[in-house]
Protein backbone atom coordinates (compact mmCIF):
# COMPACT_ATOMS: atom_id res chain seq x y z
CA UNK A 1 0.00 0.00 0.00
CA UNK A 2 3.23 2.04 1.13
CA UNK A 3 4.65 1.50 -2.24
CA UNK A 4 1.50 2.06 -4.19
CA UNK A 5 1.22 5.80 -2.30
CA UNK A 6 4.83 6.92 -3.17
CA UNK A 7 5.12 4.89 -6.89
CA UNK A 8 1.84 7.07 -7.42
CA UNK A 9 3.44 10.45 -5.86
CA UNK A 10 6.45 9.36 -8.16
CA UNK A 11 4.75 9.00 -11.68
CA UNK A 12 1.96 11.24 -11.02
CA UNK A 13 -0.07 14.15 -9.00
CA UNK A 14 2.65 16.21 -10.55
CA UNK A 15 -0.04 19.28 -10.80
CA UNK A 16 2.07 21.09 -7.84
CA UNK A 17 5.42 21.14 -9.47
CA UNK A 18 4.58 21.02 -13.45
CA UNK A 19 2.40 24.17 -14.60
CA UNK A 20 -0.15 23.37 -17.52
CA UNK A 21 0.96 23.19 -20.93
CA UNK A 22 -0.97 23.73 -24.18
CA UNK A 23 0.21 22.17 -27.74
CA UNK A 24 1.73 25.20 -29.30
CA UNK A 25 -0.53 27.34 -30.90
CA UNK A 26 0.35 28.73 -34.20
CA UNK A 27 1.00 32.67 -34.37
CA UNK A 28 -1.70 34.87 -35.61
CA UNK A 29 -0.56 36.21 -38.64
CA UNK A 30 0.69 32.57 -39.58
CA UNK A 31 -2.75 31.01 -38.95
CA UNK A 32 -4.82 33.80 -40.76
CA UNK A 33 -3.03 32.66 -43.50
CA UNK A 34 -4.51 29.44 -44.39
CA UNK A 35 -6.88 27.22 -43.00
CA UNK A 36 -5.28 24.11 -41.33
CA UNK A 37 -4.97 23.37 -37.69
CA UNK A 38 -4.13 26.43 -35.01
CA UNK A 39 -2.91 23.44 -32.80
CA UNK A 40 0.26 21.94 -32.95
CA UNK A 41 0.42 18.02 -31.30
CA UNK A 42 1.92 17.39 -28.03
CA UNK A 43 5.26 15.61 -28.41
CA UNK A 44 5.93 11.90 -27.05
CA UNK A 45 7.50 13.64 -23.97
CA UNK A 46 5.08 16.69 -23.10
CA UNK A 47 1.87 14.47 -23.72
CA UNK A 48 3.87 11.87 -20.96
CA UNK A 49 4.68 15.02 -18.59
CA UNK A 50 1.12 16.71 -18.74
CA UNK A 51 -0.37 13.08 -18.57
CA UNK A 52 1.64 13.00 -14.99
CA UNK A 53 -0.13 16.28 -13.90
CA UNK A 54 -3.66 14.33 -12.89
CA UNK A 55 -4.33 13.92 -9.12
CA UNK A 56 -6.05 10.32 -10.05
CA UNK A 57 -9.46 11.46 -8.31
CA UNK A 58 -10.90 8.39 -6.34
CA UNK A 59 -14.53 10.20 -7.94
CA UNK A 60 -13.08 11.61 -11.28
CA UNK A 61 -15.10 14.81 -12.17
CA UNK A 62 -13.65 14.57 -15.35
CA UNK A 63 -14.76 11.34 -16.62
CA UNK A 64 -18.38 11.55 -14.89
CA UNK A 65 -18.60 15.14 -17.05
CA UNK A 66 -17.74 13.47 -20.67
CA UNK A 67 -20.93 12.18 -22.29
CA UNK A 68 -19.05 8.72 -23.33
CA UNK A 69 -17.52 8.15 -19.47
CA UNK A 70 -14.21 8.13 -20.81
CA UNK A 71 -11.94 6.20 -18.47
CA UNK A 72 -9.93 9.51 -18.45
CA UNK A 73 -7.52 8.69 -15.35
CA UNK A 74 -6.63 5.46 -16.19
CA UNK A 75 -5.35 6.54 -19.95
CA UNK A 76 -3.62 9.55 -18.59
CA UNK A 77 -1.53 7.47 -16.44
CA UNK A 78 -1.14 4.90 -19.05
CA UNK A 79 0.46 8.05 -21.20
CA UNK A 80 2.79 9.42 -18.40
CA UNK A 81 4.31 5.59 -18.26
CA UNK A 82 4.91 5.41 -21.79
CA UNK A 83 2.08 2.15 -22.49
CA UNK A 84 1.05 4.31 -24.93
CA UNK A 85 -0.72 1.35 -27.10
CA UNK A 86 -2.59 0.41 -23.87
CA UNK A 87 -3.75 3.82 -23.40
CA UNK A 88 -4.97 4.20 -27.23
CA UNK A 89 -6.66 0.90 -26.61
CA UNK A 90 -8.52 1.99 -23.41
CA UNK A 91 -9.37 5.51 -24.72
CA UNK A 92 -10.99 4.20 -28.14
CA UNK A 93 -13.26 1.41 -25.92
CA UNK A 94 -15.67 4.05 -25.15
CA UNK A 95 -14.80 6.42 -28.22
CA UNK A 96 -15.48 5.58 -31.76
CA UNK A 97 -13.26 9.14 -32.82
CA UNK A 98 -11.36 10.06 -30.05
CA UNK A 99 -8.85 11.94 -32.31
CA UNK A 100 -12.02 14.07 -33.32
CA UNK A 101 -13.39 14.71 -29.95
CA UNK A 102 -9.42 15.55 -28.82
CA UNK A 103 -9.58 18.13 -31.13
CA UNK A 104 -13.38 19.79 -30.72
CA UNK A 105 -14.91 18.86 -27.63
CA UNK A 106 -15.58 22.17 -25.83
CA UNK A 107 -13.31 20.54 -22.92
CA UNK A 108 -13.80 23.79 -20.73
CA UNK A 109 -17.39 22.77 -20.47
CA UNK A 110 -17.08 18.71 -20.03
CA UNK A 111 -14.28 17.11 -18.92
CA UNK A 112 -11.33 19.41 -18.60
CA UNK A 113 -13.87 22.06 -16.98
CA UNK A 114 -14.32 19.40 -13.89
CA UNK A 115 -10.85 18.82 -13.23
CA UNK A 116 -10.01 19.18 -9.81
CA UNK A 117 -6.82 20.59 -9.77
CA UNK A 118 -8.27 23.52 -11.78
CA UNK A 119 -10.18 24.21 -8.55
CA UNK A 120 -7.39 23.84 -6.87
CA UNK A 121 -5.68 26.69 -8.40
CA UNK A 122 -4.00 24.96 -10.96
CA UNK A 123 -4.71 25.44 -14.60
CA UNK A 124 -6.37 21.63 -15.48
CA UNK A 125 -4.61 18.52 -17.24
CA UNK A 126 -4.78 18.82 -20.54
CA UNK A 127 -7.00 16.16 -21.32
CA UNK A 128 -8.37 16.63 -25.17
CA UNK A 129 -4.64 17.50 -26.47
CA UNK A 130 -3.65 13.89 -24.77
CA UNK A 131 -6.52 12.04 -26.15
CA UNK A 132 -5.71 13.30 -29.53
CA UNK A 133 -1.87 12.57 -29.20
CA UNK A 134 -2.58 9.31 -28.17
CA UNK A 135 -5.10 8.35 -31.07
CA UNK A 136 -2.57 10.64 -33.64
CA UNK A 137 0.24 8.55 -31.79
CA UNK A 138 -1.47 5.14 -32.72
CA UNK A 139 -2.60 6.17 -36.52
CA UNK A 140 0.82 6.15 -36.88
CA UNK A 141 2.12 3.63 -35.62
CA UNK A 142 -0.38 1.82 -37.33
CA UNK A 143 -2.19 0.05 -34.18
CA UNK A 144 -5.90 1.88 -35.59
CA UNK A 145 -7.13 -0.74 -37.82
CA UNK A 146 -10.11 -1.65 -39.60
CA UNK A 147 -12.64 -4.19 -37.96
CA UNK A 148 -12.57 -7.69 -38.74
CA UNK A 149 -15.67 -9.36 -38.80
CA UNK A 150 -15.36 -13.30 -37.30
CA UNK A 151 -19.07 -14.51 -38.24
CA UNK A 152 -20.79 -12.46 -40.87
CA UNK A 153 -24.77 -12.52 -39.33
CA UNK A 154 -27.29 -12.78 -41.99
CA UNK A 155 -29.56 -9.46 -40.41
CA UNK A 156 -28.53 -6.15 -42.16
CA UNK A 157 -29.36 -2.37 -40.56
CA UNK A 158 -29.92 0.20 -43.04
CA UNK A 159 -28.57 4.13 -41.59
CA UNK A 160 -29.86 7.19 -42.63
CA UNK A 161 -27.12 10.35 -42.32
CA UNK A 162 -23.34 9.53 -41.95
CA UNK A 163 -22.57 12.41 -39.40
CA UNK A 164 -20.85 10.92 -35.57
CA UNK A 165 -24.24 9.40 -34.86
CA UNK A 166 -24.42 7.24 -37.66
CA UNK A 167 -20.82 6.46 -37.94
CA UNK A 168 -20.43 5.22 -34.34
CA UNK A 169 -23.65 3.12 -34.80
CA UNK A 170 -22.25 1.64 -37.50
CA UNK A 171 -18.81 0.81 -36.29
CA UNK A 172 -20.31 -0.85 -33.11
CA UNK A 173 -23.04 -2.34 -35.27
CA UNK A 174 -20.26 -4.18 -37.78
CA UNK A 175 -18.29 -5.26 -34.69
CA UNK A 176 -20.64 -7.35 -34.11
CA UNK A 177 -21.26 -8.92 -37.52
CA UNK A 178 -24.39 -7.41 -38.66
CA UNK A 179 -24.73 -6.21 -42.45
CA UNK A 180 -24.75 -2.24 -42.02
CA UNK A 181 -25.68 0.18 -45.10
CA UNK A 182 -25.28 3.87 -44.35
CA UNK A 183 -27.30 5.79 -46.73
CA UNK A 184 -26.32 9.90 -46.98
CA UNK A 185 -27.88 12.48 -49.32
CA UNK A 186 -23.98 14.29 -49.51
CA UNK A 187 -21.62 12.83 -51.64
CA UNK A 188 -19.08 13.01 -48.84
CA UNK A 189 -19.12 10.89 -45.53
CA UNK A 190 -18.95 13.02 -42.01
CA UNK A 191 -22.10 15.33 -41.71
CA UNK A 192 -21.34 18.02 -40.10
CA UNK A 193 -17.60 17.06 -39.39
CA UNK A 194 -16.71 17.45 -43.54
CA UNK A 195 -19.19 20.15 -44.59
CA UNK A 196 -20.46 22.42 -41.40
CA UNK A 197 -16.70 22.04 -38.98
CA UNK A 198 -14.33 24.09 -40.99
CA UNK A 199 -10.68 22.80 -41.33
CA UNK A 200 -8.85 25.11 -39.02
CA UNK A 201 -10.68 23.13 -35.70
CA UNK A 202 -10.82 20.01 -37.58
CA UNK A 203 -8.77 18.49 -40.93
CA UNK A 204 -10.76 16.90 -43.36
CA UNK A 205 -8.02 14.08 -43.44
CA UNK A 206 -9.19 13.45 -40.11
CA UNK A 207 -12.71 12.79 -40.88
CA UNK A 208 -12.00 10.98 -44.08
CA UNK A 209 -9.12 8.56 -42.21
CA UNK A 210 -11.80 7.39 -40.22
CA UNK A 211 -14.35 6.75 -42.90
CA UNK A 212 -12.18 5.01 -45.42
CA UNK A 213 -11.45 2.59 -41.81
CA UNK A 214 -15.09 1.67 -41.50
CA UNK A 215 -15.30 1.34 -45.71
CA UNK A 216 -12.34 -1.15 -45.29
CA UNK A 217 -14.10 -2.76 -42.23
CA UNK A 218 -17.02 -3.64 -44.32
CA UNK A 219 -19.49 -1.10 -43.86
CA UNK A 220 -21.77 0.06 -46.90
CA UNK A 221 -21.57 3.69 -48.03
CA UNK A 222 -24.30 4.99 -50.12
CA UNK A 223 -23.69 8.69 -50.89
CA UNK A 224 -25.98 11.11 -52.83
CA UNK A 225 -29.40 9.04 -51.52
CA UNK A 226 -31.99 11.17 -49.93
CA UNK A 227 -34.11 9.22 -48.15
CA UNK A 228 -37.77 11.03 -49.13
CA UNK A 229 -36.64 11.47 -52.63
CA UNK A 230 -34.81 8.28 -53.33
CA UNK A 231 -36.81 5.98 -51.04
CA UNK A 232 -39.48 6.74 -48.30
CA UNK A 233 -38.60 5.49 -44.89
CA UNK A 234 -40.86 1.96 -45.47
CA UNK A 235 -39.10 1.26 -48.50
CA UNK A 236 -35.83 1.27 -46.82
CA UNK A 237 -37.40 -0.98 -43.88
CA UNK A 238 -38.59 -3.74 -46.11
CA UNK A 239 -34.98 -3.92 -47.03
CA UNK A 240 -33.54 -3.65 -43.65
CA UNK A 241 -34.34 -5.96 -40.03
CA UNK A 242 -33.87 -2.29 -38.90
CA UNK A 243 -33.08 1.07 -39.15
CA UNK A 244 -31.35 4.08 -37.19
CA UNK A 245 -32.53 7.67 -38.14
CA UNK A 246 -29.18 10.09 -37.84
CA UNK A 247 -29.86 12.93 -39.49
CA UNK A 248 -28.79 15.73 -38.37
CA UNK A 249 -30.70 19.18 -38.02
CA UNK A 250 -30.42 21.57 -41.11
CA UNK A 251 -33.51 24.31 -41.24
CA UNK A 252 -31.67 27.44 -40.64
CA UNK A 253 -33.59 29.12 -37.75
CA UNK A 254 -34.48 32.45 -39.52
CA UNK A 255 -34.44 36.41 -38.40
CA UNK A 256 -37.65 38.20 -39.42
CA UNK A 257 -37.11 42.33 -39.78
CA UNK A 258 -37.12 44.63 -42.71
CA UNK A 259 -34.82 43.88 -45.19
CA UNK A 260 -34.47 40.01 -44.82
CA UNK A 261 -34.85 39.47 -48.59
CA UNK A 262 -32.06 41.96 -49.82
CA UNK A 263 -28.78 40.49 -51.56
CA UNK A 264 -25.93 39.38 -49.57
CA UNK A 265 -27.83 38.03 -46.72
CA UNK A 266 -26.72 34.25 -46.19
CA UNK A 267 -27.22 31.23 -43.93
CA UNK A 268 -24.27 30.14 -42.12
CA UNK A 269 -24.22 26.53 -43.79
CA UNK A 270 -24.32 27.92 -47.47
CA UNK A 271 -21.04 29.89 -46.59
CA UNK A 272 -19.69 26.93 -44.41
CA UNK A 273 -20.37 24.58 -46.58
CA UNK A 274 -19.06 26.61 -49.89
CA UNK A 275 -15.87 27.16 -48.17
CA UNK A 276 -15.07 23.76 -46.43
CA UNK A 277 -16.13 22.24 -50.64
CA UNK A 278 -13.58 25.18 -51.40
CA UNK A 279 -10.92 23.29 -49.01
CA UNK A 280 -11.63 19.84 -50.56
CA UNK A 281 -11.25 20.89 -54.09
CA UNK A 282 -14.55 21.17 -55.33
CA UNK A 283 -15.89 23.79 -58.32
CA UNK A 284 -18.52 26.13 -56.28
CA UNK A 285 -19.98 28.48 -58.52
CA UNK A 286 -21.23 30.57 -55.93
CA UNK A 287 -17.86 31.13 -54.21
CA UNK A 288 -16.32 31.47 -57.66
CA UNK A 289 -18.02 34.13 -59.08
CA UNK A 290 -17.87 35.86 -55.62
CA UNK A 291 -21.14 35.68 -53.61
CA UNK A 292 -20.16 33.34 -50.74
CA UNK A 293 -16.53 34.85 -50.92
CA UNK A 294 -15.96 37.48 -48.56
CA UNK A 295 -12.63 38.74 -49.31
CA UNK A 296 -12.49 42.80 -49.19
CA UNK A 297 -16.07 43.30 -47.94
CA UNK A 298 -17.33 44.14 -44.18
CA UNK A 299 -18.98 40.90 -42.48
CA UNK A 300 -21.37 41.19 -39.95
CA UNK A 301 -22.25 37.05 -38.27
CA UNK A 302 -25.57 37.25 -36.34
CA UNK A 303 -25.34 34.85 -33.63
CA UNK A 304 -23.35 33.29 -30.56
CA UNK A 305 -22.65 29.88 -30.83
CA UNK A 306 -20.13 27.68 -32.10
CA UNK A 307 -21.59 27.77 -36.07
CA UNK A 308 -21.33 32.04 -35.13
CA UNK A 309 -17.69 31.44 -34.17
CA UNK A 310 -16.91 29.06 -37.16
CA UNK A 311 -18.18 32.04 -39.43
CA UNK A 312 -16.23 34.79 -38.07
CA UNK A 313 -13.10 33.17 -38.39
CA UNK A 314 -13.49 31.32 -41.90
CA UNK A 315 -14.15 35.43 -42.64
CA UNK A 316 -10.61 36.24 -41.57
CA UNK A 317 -9.50 33.57 -43.30
CA UNK A 318 -11.28 35.03 -46.85
CA UNK A 319 -9.74 37.97 -45.79
CA UNK A 320 -12.51 39.90 -45.22
CA UNK A 321 -11.67 43.67 -44.89
CA UNK A 322 -13.83 43.74 -41.28
CA UNK A 323 -15.62 41.06 -39.32
CA UNK A 324 -18.13 41.37 -36.43
CA UNK A 325 -19.99 39.15 -34.34
CA UNK A 326 -23.03 40.40 -33.39
CA UNK A 327 -24.81 38.67 -30.08
CA UNK A 328 -27.95 40.00 -28.09
CA UNK A 329 -26.36 38.74 -24.72
CA UNK A 330 -22.85 39.24 -22.91
CA UNK A 331 -19.29 37.08 -23.35
CA UNK A 332 -20.38 35.24 -19.73
CA UNK A 333 -24.13 34.14 -21.49
CA UNK A 334 -22.77 33.28 -25.02
CA UNK A 335 -23.14 29.06 -26.00
CA UNK A 336 -20.22 29.26 -28.04
CA UNK A 337 -17.09 27.71 -26.28
CA UNK A 338 -14.86 30.24 -24.23
CA UNK A 339 -11.80 29.04 -26.11
CA UNK A 340 -13.40 29.82 -29.62
CA UNK A 341 -13.95 33.27 -28.61
CA UNK A 342 -10.67 34.34 -28.00
CA UNK A 343 -9.22 32.17 -30.75
CA UNK A 344 -11.87 34.91 -32.99
CA UNK A 345 -10.28 37.80 -30.84
CA UNK A 346 -6.69 36.82 -31.48
CA UNK A 347 -7.36 36.57 -34.93
CA UNK A 348 -9.04 40.04 -35.05
CA UNK A 349 -12.68 39.50 -34.80
CA UNK A 350 -14.66 42.58 -33.02
CA UNK A 351 -17.63 41.12 -30.49
CA UNK A 352 -20.33 43.96 -30.49
CA UNK A 353 -21.94 42.33 -27.39
CA UNK A 354 -25.62 42.98 -26.05
CA UNK A 355 -26.25 43.69 -29.50
CA UNK A 356 -29.81 42.75 -31.66
CA UNK A 357 -30.20 43.59 -35.65
CA UNK A 358 -33.44 45.23 -36.31
CA UNK A 359 -33.58 46.32 -39.70
CA UNK A 360 -31.74 45.38 -42.38
CA UNK A 361 -30.77 48.83 -44.99
CA UNK A 362 -30.04 48.79 -48.49
CA UNK A 363 -31.09 49.32 -52.37
CA UNK A 364 -30.76 45.92 -53.80
CA UNK A 365 -28.06 44.43 -51.58
CA UNK A 366 -27.27 44.99 -47.54
CA UNK A 367 -25.80 48.25 -47.00
CA UNK A 368 -25.82 48.73 -42.86
CA UNK A 369 -28.12 47.31 -40.40
CA UNK A 370 -29.32 49.01 -37.78
CA UNK A 371 -28.86 47.68 -34.34
CA UNK A 372 -30.42 47.52 -31.02
CA UNK A 373 -28.38 47.75 -28.16
CA UNK A 374 -29.30 45.12 -25.55
CA UNK A 375 -29.29 44.68 -21.47
CA UNK A 376 -29.84 41.47 -20.10
CA UNK A 377 -33.08 40.67 -17.60
CA UNK A 378 -33.76 37.75 -15.38
CA UNK A 379 -32.98 34.19 -16.26
CA UNK A 380 -35.25 32.57 -18.90
CA UNK A 381 -36.22 28.92 -18.99
CA UNK A 382 -32.75 28.00 -20.62
CA UNK A 383 -31.31 29.35 -17.44
CA UNK A 384 -29.44 32.41 -19.30
CA UNK A 385 -30.35 36.25 -18.70
CA UNK A 386 -33.00 37.11 -20.84
CA UNK A 387 -31.95 40.04 -23.18
CA UNK A 388 -34.08 43.24 -23.13
CA UNK A 389 -33.97 46.32 -25.58
CA UNK A 390 -32.67 49.53 -24.44
CA UNK A 391 -34.87 52.33 -25.48
CA UNK A 392 -33.74 54.37 -27.76
CA UNK A 393 -30.45 52.61 -27.92
CA UNK A 394 -29.85 52.37 -31.89
CA UNK A 395 -27.19 52.53 -33.98
CA UNK A 396 -26.45 51.81 -37.69
CA UNK A 397 -23.18 49.11 -38.53
CA UNK A 398 -21.92 48.89 -42.15
CA UNK A 399 -21.95 45.58 -43.84
CA UNK A 400 -21.44 44.00 -47.23
CA UNK A 401 -22.28 41.00 -46.20
CA UNK A 402 -24.70 39.47 -43.47
CA UNK A 403 -23.81 35.99 -42.27
CA UNK A 404 -26.75 34.15 -40.25
CA UNK A 405 -25.79 31.66 -37.27
CA UNK A 406 -28.79 31.86 -35.28
CA UNK A 407 -29.21 28.20 -34.83
CA UNK A 408 -30.88 24.60 -36.57
CA UNK A 409 -34.41 23.27 -36.35
CA UNK A 410 -35.05 19.87 -37.62
CA UNK A 411 -36.76 19.30 -40.40
CA UNK A 412 -40.22 18.16 -40.93
CA UNK A 413 -39.25 13.94 -41.08
CA UNK A 414 -42.78 12.88 -41.06
CA UNK A 415 -43.56 14.84 -44.54
CA UNK A 416 -40.15 14.39 -45.89
CA UNK A 417 -39.90 10.70 -45.34
CA UNK A 418 -43.31 9.89 -46.23
CA UNK A 419 -44.40 8.43 -42.56
CA UNK A 420 -46.65 10.23 -41.26
CA UNK A 421 -46.94 8.23 -37.78
CA UNK A 422 -43.82 8.73 -36.68
CA UNK A 423 -43.69 11.01 -33.76
CA UNK A 424 -41.56 14.04 -33.31
CA UNK A 425 -41.60 16.59 -30.76
CA UNK A 426 -43.29 20.42 -30.81
CA UNK A 427 -39.44 21.15 -31.79
CA UNK A 428 -39.49 18.44 -34.82
CA UNK A 429 -37.05 16.16 -32.92
CA UNK A 430 -37.66 12.61 -33.49
CA UNK A 431 -39.24 11.24 -29.97
CA UNK A 432 -37.58 8.32 -28.81
CA UNK A 433 -37.82 6.25 -25.57
CA UNK A 434 -34.64 7.06 -23.97
CA UNK A 435 -33.84 3.94 -22.33
CA UNK A 436 -33.80 2.27 -25.88
CA UNK A 437 -33.66 4.58 -28.74
CA UNK A 438 -36.27 3.69 -30.35
CA UNK A 439 -39.02 5.64 -31.65
CA UNK A 440 -42.47 4.75 -31.58
CA UNK A 441 -42.20 2.72 -35.08
CA UNK A 442 -41.21 -0.94 -34.18
CA UNK A 443 -37.75 -1.49 -35.59
CA UNK A 444 -36.84 1.87 -36.28
CA UNK A 445 -34.04 3.91 -33.55
CA UNK A 446 -32.57 7.50 -33.77
CA UNK A 447 -29.76 9.06 -32.26
CA UNK A 448 -28.30 12.58 -32.57
CA UNK A 449 -29.15 16.09 -33.24
CA UNK A 450 -32.20 14.64 -34.72
CA UNK A 451 -33.64 13.05 -31.28
CA UNK A 452 -31.49 16.20 -29.21
CA UNK A 453 -31.94 18.92 -31.38
CA UNK A 454 -28.17 20.75 -32.49
CA UNK A 455 -25.88 19.71 -30.08
CA UNK A 456 -22.41 18.40 -29.87
CA UNK A 457 -20.26 15.49 -31.49
CA UNK A 458 -19.35 13.84 -28.36
CA UNK A 459 -23.43 13.74 -27.90
CA UNK A 460 -23.81 12.10 -31.28
CA UNK A 461 -21.52 9.19 -30.39
CA UNK A 462 -22.52 8.24 -27.11
CA UNK A 463 -26.03 8.31 -28.97
CA UNK A 464 -24.81 6.53 -32.01
CA UNK A 465 -23.67 3.96 -29.38
CA UNK A 466 -26.62 3.25 -27.38
CA UNK A 467 -28.52 3.10 -30.28
CA UNK A 468 -26.27 0.08 -31.51
CA UNK A 469 -26.95 -1.90 -28.10
CA UNK A 470 -30.68 -1.91 -28.13
CA UNK A 471 -30.75 -2.33 -32.10
CA UNK A 472 -28.72 -5.61 -31.52
CA UNK A 473 -30.79 -6.57 -28.35
CA UNK A 474 -33.73 -6.25 -30.74
CA UNK A 475 -32.44 -8.18 -33.68
CA UNK A 476 -31.36 -11.16 -31.30
CA UNK A 477 -35.02 -11.27 -30.11
CA UNK A 478 -36.22 -11.21 -33.65
CA UNK A 479 -33.78 -14.18 -34.07
CA UNK A 480 -34.66 -16.23 -31.11
CA UNK A 481 -38.18 -15.71 -32.23
CA UNK A 482 -37.73 -17.25 -35.53
CA UNK A 483 -35.69 -19.90 -33.95
CA UNK A 484 -39.10 -21.04 -31.38
CA UNK A 485 -40.85 -20.84 -34.10
CA UNK A 486 -38.96 -23.25 -35.90
C1 LIG B 1 -20.72 25.00 -37.97
C2 LIG B 1 -20.81 24.00 -36.88
C3 LIG B 1 -19.76 23.89 -35.98
C4 LIG B 1 -19.81 22.95 -34.96
N1 LIG B 1 -18.75 22.84 -34.12
C5 LIG B 1 -18.76 21.89 -33.17
C6 LIG B 1 -17.65 21.71 -32.31
O1 LIG B 1 -16.67 22.46 -32.37
N2 LIG B 1 -17.70 20.72 -31.39
C7 LIG B 1 -18.77 19.87 -31.30
O2 LIG B 1 -18.74 18.94 -30.48
N3 LIG B 1 -19.85 20.04 -32.09
C8 LIG B 1 -19.87 21.01 -33.01
N4 LIG B 1 -20.97 21.17 -33.82
C9 LIG B 1 -22.14 20.27 -33.64
C10 LIG B 1 -21.90 18.88 -34.27
O3 LIG B 1 -21.33 19.02 -35.54
C11 LIG B 1 -23.19 18.10 -34.31
O4 LIG B 1 -23.75 18.04 -33.02
C12 LIG B 1 -22.98 16.66 -34.82
O5 LIG B 1 -22.35 16.66 -36.08
C13 LIG B 1 -24.31 15.92 -34.89
O6 LIG B 1 -24.10 14.67 -35.44
P1 LIG B 1 -25.27 13.87 -36.19
O7 LIG B 1 -24.65 12.60 -36.65
O8 LIG B 1 -26.46 13.82 -35.34
O9 LIG B 1 -25.67 14.78 -37.44
P2 LIG B 1 -24.85 15.39 -38.67
O10 LIG B 1 -23.41 15.52 -38.39
O11 LIG B 1 -25.58 16.60 -39.06
O12 LIG B 1 -25.02 14.29 -39.81
C14 LIG B 1 -26.28 14.02 -40.37
C15 LIG B 1 -26.10 13.38 -41.75
O13 LIG B 1 -27.39 12.99 -42.21
C16 LIG B 1 -27.48 13.25 -43.60
N5 LIG B 1 -28.90 13.40 -43.94
C17 LIG B 1 -29.77 14.35 -43.50
N6 LIG B 1 -30.98 14.13 -44.04
C18 LIG B 1 -30.89 13.04 -44.85
C19 LIG B 1 -31.80 12.32 -45.69
N7 LIG B 1 -33.08 12.67 -45.82
N8 LIG B 1 -31.33 11.25 -46.39
C20 LIG B 1 -30.05 10.86 -46.28
N9 LIG B 1 -29.14 11.51 -45.49
C21 LIG B 1 -29.55 12.58 -44.78
C22 LIG B 1 -26.72 14.55 -43.77
O14 LIG B 1 -26.30 14.68 -45.12
C23 LIG B 1 -25.55 14.34 -42.80
O15 LIG B 1 -24.44 13.76 -43.44
C24 LIG B 1 -20.96 22.13 -34.83
C25 LIG B 1 -22.04 22.27 -35.70
C26 LIG B 1 -21.98 23.21 -36.70
C27 LIG B 1 -23.15 23.38 -37.64
S1 LIG C 1 -14.65 12.93 -25.43
FE1 LIG C 1 -14.70 15.16 -25.07
S2 LIG C 1 -15.49 15.38 -22.97
FE2 LIG C 1 -14.84 13.22 -23.21
S3 LIG C 1 -12.66 13.20 -22.49
FE3 LIG C 1 -12.62 13.56 -24.70
S4 LIG C 1 -12.51 15.76 -24.91
FE4 LIG C 1 -13.23 15.37 -22.83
Amino acid sequence: MLYAASYMTDKMLKFVKLDQQNPPKRKVLDRKEDFNEIYSEFINEKAKEQSSRCSQCGVPFCQVHCPLSNNIPDWLKLTAEGRLKEAYELAQSTNNMPEVCGRICPQDRLCEGNCVIEQSGHGTVTIGSVEKFITENAWENKWVEPIKVRIEKKQSVGIIGAGPAGLACAEQLRKQGYQVTIYDRYDRAGGLLIYGIPNFKLEKFVVERRTNLLKKGGIKFIQNFEVGKDATLSELKEKHDAILIATGVYKAREIEIPGSNLENIFPAMDFLTASNRKGLGDKVEQFDNGKLNVEGKDVIVIGGGDTAMDCVRTSVRQNAKSVKCLYRRDRENMPGSAREVSNAEEEGVEFVWLSNPKKFNGAIKIENVLVDKMKLGDPDESGRRKPIIETNSEFNLKADVIIKALGFDPENLPNLFQEKDLKVSTWGTIKVDFDTMETNLSGVFAAGDIIRGASLVVWAIRDGREAATSIKNYLEKIESKKAKVA
